[in-house]
């Protein structure tokens, strides 16, 4: 497809960190096997990303989350991938409160960002993001419907794409991607590292595509955006700048 954009567009990679297919596995297969696979993509392409982790994953894996804060943005993705929009407004609060701890505690920074489990939260939970201090909300889906914010200081980052993105041939996801670069200032993506693995256990849709296949396709995916010009942003960078604009 021809480049019809006018301006550079940015691309914004994001990784949840998070157990196996959750909430229908409680395996640590991705982060185990898949995570460190994908590390060494990003490390080959030498693109930022934005990682999304679970209190209850960097419990079960200090060091390697350390390690990824020391070169990436480690933002919050909820205590055990619950839903937010299932949780009374103290129990929110308690686990948001109690995530936000352990990911300071082990990378040494408070993160500025949060994203819902499952995109799933409420009014209440971003009150909650501003009060703690949270910049940023990447808890919307541009693809799901989500509650109507109240006027809150956050900065909203939706995502553009599903991860399943990653699961079709890759001539598909290209176009796309192409079409998202001519049309938005900005693509986010999310990715998931049980999706590099295959899990054997996991039901049939879950298990498609996934292992070497998408692993590779998330490799020439980077390529294909390199080729394009787009400019690769953490979301901690757009918000900061976006928070600078007013
Ligand atoms: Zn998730």
């Amino acid at each position: 497809m021809k480049k019809c954009y006018k301006r550079m567009p940015r691309v914004a990679l994001t990784i949840d960190v998070e157990q196996d297919a959750a909430p229908f596995l409680n395996t640590w297969q991705g982060v185990e096997k898949g995570l460190p696979l994908m590390l060494e993509v990003l490390a080959k392409h030498d693109v930022p990303a934005t990682f999304f982790v679970t209190g209850l994953a960097a419990e079960r894996f200090p060091e390697l989350i350390a390690e990824i804060s020391q070169r990436y943005e480690v933002s919050c993705h909820g205590y055990e991938h619950e839903r937010f929009d299932k949780l009374a407004v103290d129990e929110q609060r308690q686990r948001i409160q109690k995530a936000t701890e352990i990911l300071q505690k082990i990378t040494g920074t408070k993160p500025l960002g949060f994203k819902a489990p499952n995109f799933k939260f409420t009014v209440q939970t971003l009150a909650i993001l501003e009060e703690i201090g949270y910049v940023y909300d990447a808890s919307k889906a541009s693809y799901k419907r989500a509650p109507r914010q109240s006027c809150s200081s956050l900065v909203e980052i939706p995502n553009t794409l599903p991860s399943t993105l990653l699961h079709l041939p890759f001539w598909l996801s290209r176009q796309v991607l192409s079409l998202c670069l001519c049309f938005l200032p900005l693509v986010v993506l999310d990715y998931h590292p049980w999706e590099v693995v295959e899990i054997s256990n996991a039901r049939f849709d879950l298990r498609f595509a996934t292992g070497d296949k998408a692993l590779n396709r998330l490799d020439r995916t980077i390529s294909y955006l390199h080729t394009t010009g787009a400019r690769f942003v953490t979301l901690k960078e757009v918000a900061l700048y976006r928070a600078t604009q007013g």
